[in-house]
Formats: structure tokens, C-alpha cells, sequence
């Protein structure tokens, strides 16, 4: 019944072989068919934030669906392969705000305003040396303060357009992300 069908919407500009359950899940009903679920959502929204011009991005970004290594993560991005890793275990509202903060950092990256040179990250070419390693300093991070500052209006944008792409029901919305 929550199930949201990969027919439902179309996926042209990436290939559905990039999004992928991890092999772990795949004895999981549940989870997969969340994954299923938000592997659409995601490929749907990548689309959507690039055709609607909501994040500068390229086209060869893959997305995977599957636990990340921290109980407490949602979501990581890679930059040097490109890779959205987005965890199936939050909740859908959640979810979407996760994959719109991740393609933050692959917009980013891809403009080149984060960028790695060996061990030092560089933001707007100053070195930072601040490595995140409590909550509070990963917080203060400047690619993390806009990654929060934008997701939770990126994901609303990418809802609406899922809404009136028929991807979602006005009722799923209700039922799964409120109001
Ligand atoms: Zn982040």
C-alpha cells in the first residue's frame, strides 16, 4: 500500500543501476521495500533538483540506498566517487531532507567550493582545521551550516514537485510526511 512504484515516475537522466539495495537488507521485507521506495524517491529527487535548477549538479552522480556505518548517520556523501549513500531506516520526511543535504555537498564539490587536497579539506580555498570530531564542531563546519540551512526547504520544494509529478499522492504526502 506504501509501496511507490519505479513506473510511477520516469527516470531519465540517470541509470537505474545506480541505486541498489546493500546485500545486507535483502532478506528484509520491511526495509526493502523502504529501500525500494526511497531509492525512487531519490532518483526522483536528484532529477527534480537539477531540472528544476533548485542545486548545481552533474549527471553522473549514483545514488545508494543502504545502512551507513554510525547509528546516528542519515546519510554521507563521497565525493572522489561521486556516491549519495542515503539510509533507509528514518523516516520518509527525514529521508528526503537527508538526500537534499547530501546533494548540497555534491554541489559543493562539484563548483568547487569543498574540495580535498590529501589530508586537508578546503572550503572557498582557505584549509579548515576543523575536523568535525564532536557534534558541536561538525555543526560549525561552513559546508555543514549550509547543508542544514538548505535541505528542510529543498526537500519541501522536491515534495511539492513529487506531488504534482503524480510520484506521490496528495495522500501519501498526508499520510507519511504531514502537512
Ligand atoms: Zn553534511
Amino acid at each position: 500500500m506504501s509501496v511507490i512504484k519505479k513506473s510511477d515516475y520516469r527516470v531519465t537522466s540517470i541509470k537505474t543501476s545506480a541505486v541498489y539495495v546493500s546485500a545486507a537488507s535483502k532478506n528484509d521485507k520491511a526495509i526493502k521495500t523502504r529501500s525500494s521506495n526511497v531509492a525512487v524517491l531519490a532518483a526522483a529527487a536528484y532529477q527534480i533538483l537539477r531540472d528544476e535548477k533548485l542545486l548545481v549538479l552533474s549527471d553522473d552522480v549514483i545514488i545508494r540506498v543502504a545502512k551507513t556505518k554510525k547509528v546516528n548517520n542519515k546519510g554521507a556523501y563521497y565525493a572522489e566517487a561521486k556516491v549519495v549513500v542515503v539510509d533507509p531506516r528514518w523516516s520518509y520526511e527525514s529521508i528526503m531532507q537527508t538526500i537534499c543535504h547530501e546533494f548540497v555537498h555534491a554541489e559543493q564539490y562539484y563548483e568547487g567550493r569543498l574540495k580535498w587536497e590529501g589530508n586537508t579539506q578546503f572550503w572557498n580555498d582557505i584549509p579548515s582545521r576543523n575536523k568535525g570530531t564532536t557534534y558541536s564542531t561538525y555543526r560549525q563546519m561552513p559546508w555543514e551550516v549550509e547543508a542544514f540551512s538548505r535541505q528542510d526547504s529543498l526537500a519541501e520544494q522536491v515534495w511539492q514537485k513529487l506531488i504534482a509529478l503524480n510520484v506521490i499522492s496528495l495522500e501519501w504526502y498526508q499520510t507519511y510526511i504531514g502537512q
